[in-house]
């Protein structure tokens, strides 16, 4: 199958080879695998370290909106106001976690469709 950047998969946290399975079994576990296609999500140790790029790029803008939002309504001095944004932000945590998982599989399946091969190629004498 094409290797195609869907957001609607992306948003519904399906696989990005098939579209149909889902990468996450509940809120904080990870299917190791896709229950669908059988692609593995973590390709090595390691792996969703370039997905924290992804949970900034989202929870960063939201909370520095909330921050500008309350302290445009309150005036309070801004460490309170980025407190109050930064506790009222932490319900929304497992779905920054989620999300910007699933981003990061999606663009990396993206640029790089392959894995490499399971064993090393024999050396031939
Ligand atoms: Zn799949």
């Amino acid at each position: 199958m094409a290797h195609h950047l869907r957001l609607a998969t992306m948003l519904q946290g399906l696989c990005p080879i098939c579209g149909e399975g889902r990468i996450f079994a509940s809120r904080w576990r990870m299917n190791p695998r896709c229950p669908v296609c059988n692609m593995k999500f973590e390709r090595g140790p390691g792996y969703f370290t370039g997905a924290m790029y992804f949970s900034y790029a989202i929870g960063i803008p939201i909370i520095a909106a909330g921050t500008g939002l309350v302290w445009w309504l309150t005036r309070w001095p801004l460490h309170w106001a980025v407190l109050l944004v930064w506790v009222a932000f932490l319900p929304l945590v497992p779905w920054v976690f989620r999300l910007s998982r699933t981003i990061f599989i999606h663009f990396d399946r993206y640029f790089d469709p392959d894995d490499p091969p399971l064993t090393p190629p024999v050396q031939a004498r």
